[in-house]
Formats: C-alpha cells, structure tokens, sequence
C-alpha cells in the first residue's frame, strides 16, 4: 500500500514572506493539489530570538493573497506551532535518554569556543568531542555532579551513529549520501532553554503529520542527515526528501540576497505595489520548474494539471525581474477592465485623481501597465502642467512640416462640434490632416502625438485626446508650436 500524499510548508515566522519560501509553499501546494494529497502548514516556532511578532499572521495572509489555500494549519488545528508541542517533543526526548540514544551535555559555551579555536588551529575540521570520552562511571558521575552543583544547564545530544551511512534518494537532486562521522559529531537535540533544535523538531513533527514528502530549499541538504539519524534512533520510516535549486539573481548570477536592490523580494512588496497575483503565482511557478515547451503563461488550475515533481530543475533557477514585468503586464492587459481597475483605485484614491474619468483613464493605461501604482504616474498628462519635451522629443519636433501639421489638426479639433467630439471621430481628423497637407506616416502621427501628450510613446491617440478634453488638446497643441516657433 502505498502512503496517502502529505507535504507540508513549515515556516519559522521570523519575518516577511521571501520568495523563495513562497516558492516552497507553492510548490508543495501543486504537488499536493497535482496527486490529490494534503497540504499542510505549521508553523516553526522554536527560536524565539528571531521571532518576530506577527509574523505568522503575515505569512499566511500573503500565502493567501498569491491564491494558495491548504487543508490543516494552526487555524484549524490544535498543536500545529512548535511551540505548543513542547511536551510532544520531551517525550521522546526523555525516550531516547532512556534508551541512551541521547544523552545531557554540560559542556560550556566558552569551553565549546576553546575546542573550537583549538581545533582550527590544528587545521582539523570542527566537531564536538563527547565531553565523557574516556571516563569512567564513576568519574563521569562526579563530573555530572560538579556541573549540576555549579548550577550548568544540560543539553541534550544525539549519539550519532559514526559509523552510520545516510543515503536517500534526492526527487530533485538524486542519490545523496552523508557519512555519519562528518557531520560534527553528537548534535544538540534540546537547548538549554528546553526548545527542541530546529533537525530534531522538524522530524517529530513530521512524522505526527505522516508526511510522505519533505520538498525544501536545497539550503537543507546538510541538515538532512541530521534528521535521518533521528528516524533511524526512534525507529520511524522516513518521508521522500526532495531539495529545490536555489534562486539565483539573474543579473549578478549570484544566489539572490536581502541586498539584490533591483529585484522585489517580498510577496508584500509585489502587493502593495498592484500586482496581481496570478501572476506572480505564475511567475514563481516557474522558478526552478517548467512544464516544457515554449508556452509561459498558465493559469493556477493548468499548473496544478502540468505540475511534474520530475521536472523540477537540477539547475539554479534565475530570478528575472524584467521576466516577472513582462509577466505582469501580460495579466494585467489581459485582465477585464474591473479587475484592473479595483486594483488601481486605492492608488489613484491616494493620489486624489479617482475622478468621473478614472475608469477610462485604467482603460487607457491598462496595456502599459506592470503593477497599479504605475497608474499615478501614468496619468500625470491629466492632472499636472503640460511636461517640457525631451531630447528625443524635441528632435522629431525640429521637422518643418511640423507647424503644417499642428496647425491644421489645431483647426479641425476647433471645427468639431461637442457632440461629434468622440474618441471615434478624432481618428477621421486626424486622416484629414494628411489629405489636407499630404503629410502622412510617422511625420503626421508623431508631431500630433508629441503636441498633444508630449511624449513619442504612450497609449492611443484618439482616446487620449478624448479623455484629455479638446480644449486641453488645444491648448498643449497651442504651447508646442509656441515652444517650436
Ligand atoms: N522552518 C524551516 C525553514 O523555514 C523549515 C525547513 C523545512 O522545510 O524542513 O527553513
């Protein structure tokens, strides 16, 4: 028989959701939804000085805004934080002391400094050295009783099997193999403080949910080891271990770093700027992972069809901003017009520009645009001076057909009455212009374009001029030729 599906994403709430644990969430949530199996979240909440108040609140909600929901998480479930499962934890602690699989260390932080330095300077790899090595019973009694009387906290080790080969077969990576004698010997199990380490809890854990699949960053790979002599210690049967590339800036080709300025790597980062999420589920979704052939836009439900754990990348996978931008301006110009403009209102709201016009104005942007806050800028031609002209501008303007072409389409838009003034008819105007001079193609567009908006690219014409009023489409014509005169 085999296993039911189970996998599960285990943040620590030190923080914001990062992209690259958001890639984790997502891609247990496709291989969960993929195999029909469960997704579950818990939360890893051992190491209470990085813990960072409402962090959990914070992961989750963002989890949520990127679409991805899961069948069991601290919300529905009692004892799915780490730190409420601290009696869970000394149970089997108290189990593998007994049986002497663990054991309490009293060593000290400076003596463990010392052995440390001691050893670098003999160029031998650090590790620890069983403190008891070479006692007796009854010495080892008295040391015991020495440091219990000097008031020192034990720890709890894990007697490592040194002997001990550590092998599994890697879903990404494939077969990995660790010697027990290199992992720096026995490992604390249980801090002073009573928290469980992260290599011990992680497994008790997992093996209460009865994960069947453990799919992380391939930042774990060290750790895994760790956590296989604990299920060999208690017994259990280990879940698939599967470990992700890691992300890498695809501009320094470096692994992708809190420092990387020109790259947004927070799922907040995106939502606050107007993303919309589809599209950076999409995007993420192809982090280290592509169904095949040229095709990069999918919706969640095809992802969750197409979802192949085989495919998974042995290579890193390169974070493109400029891949993610385009991503998102394809959903966005593809998006219905209500969607884009929910998105961009609270922008504009801020901005005091959610007037009558607002909606036409989105429509207007709507193909240029990367995320919604873009919008504010955008629409800067309808609520502020008329901008100077650029270089580039003023070039195209240089042309001494220029005032030719200005001062006729200046007199049609005046000959139009207010009710023929519809974004339909400014087109025909325009057509008149050049049966009128003989102007045409770009010497008859560009000049228009120019006057009007004072910029060479930005959205279409006639609906610009529409949405900006004739009498302002006048008036920014009237100031071009005054400025090129
Ligand atoms: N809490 C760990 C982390 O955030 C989880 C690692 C794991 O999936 O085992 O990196």
């Amino acid at each position: 028989m085999t296993k039911p599906i189970r996998v599960r994403y285990a943040p620590s709430p030190t923080g914001l959701l990062h992209i690259g644990n958001a890639r984790t969430a997502l891609f247990n949530y496709l291989y969960a939804r993929h195999h029909g199996g469960t997704f579950v979240i818990r939360i890893e909440d051992t190491d209470r000085k990085r813990h960072v108040e409402d962090g959990e609140r914070s992961q989750l909600e963002n989890l949520r805004w990127l679409g991805i929901d899961w069948d069991e998480s601290p919300e529905t479930h009692d004892n799915y934080r780490q730190s409420e499962r601290l009696d869970v934890y000394q149970k089997v602690i108290d189990q593998l002391l007994a049986e002497g699989k663990a054991y309490k260390s009293y060593v000290t932080e400076e003596e463990l400094a010392a052995e440390r330095e001691r050893q670098e300077a003999a160029g031998e790899t650090p590790r620890y050295i069983n403190e008891y090595l070479g006692m007796s019973d009854d010495e080892k009694a008295a040391y015991i009783a020495e440091r219990e009387a000097a008031g020192i906290v034990p720890t709890v080790r894990l007697a490592v099997n040194e002997a001990g080969i550590y092998k599994w077969v890697d879903m990404v990576k494939g077969e990995i193999t660790f010697e027990g004698s290199n992992i720096g010997g026995d490992w604390v199990i249980q801090k002073k403080d009573g928290y469980p380490t992260y290599n011990f809890a992680v497994v008790v854990d997992d093996h209460d949910m009865q994960i069947s699949h453990v799919i992380r960053g391939d930042d774990h790979i060290a750790n895994t080891p760790k956590q296989l002599m604990v299920y060999e210690a208690m017994g259990w049967e280990a879940p698939a271990f599967g470990h992700m590339t890691l992300i890498i800036n695809s501009e320094t080709g470096k692994k992708l770093s809190k420092r990387d300025t020109n790259t947004l790597q927070f799922i907040e980062d995106y939502r606050q700027k107007g993303y919309l999420p589809e599209a950076v589920f999409n995007f993420i979704a192809l982090l280290g992972w592509n169904p095949g052939g040229e095709e990069e836009i999918f919706s969640r439900e095809q992802l969750i069809e197409l979802f192949d754990e085989n495919r998974l990348s042995k290579s890193p996978a390169a974070f493109d901003q400029k891949k993610l931008d385009w991503m998102s301006n394809d959903y966005i110009k593809n998006a219905d017009l209500e969607t884009v403009f929910a998105l961009c209102k609270p922008y504009l709201e801020e901005a005091g520009r959610l007037t009558d016009k607002a909606e036409k104005l989105v429509e207007l942007y709507k193909p240029q645009m990367t995320s919604a806050d873009e919008i504010v800028a955008l629409t800067d031609l309808f609520f502020s001076d008329f901008p100077e002209l650029g270089d580039a501008e003023k070039e195209v303007m240089a042309a001494e057909t220029v005032p030719t072409v200005l001062t006729a389409f200046k007199a049609n838009l005046e000959a139009m009455t207010d009710a023929d003034f519809l974004p339909e008819n400014i087109s025909p105007q325009i057509k008149a212009v050049q049966k009128e001079t003989g102007i045409k193609g770009k010497k008859l567009f560009m000049p228009i374009r120019i006057a009007v908006s004072g910029e060479m690219h930005g959205p279409e014409l006639p609906n610009t001029i529409y949405l900006l009023g004739r009498d302002k489409s006048i008036a920014h014509i009237e100031q071009t030729l005054n400025r090129i005169s």
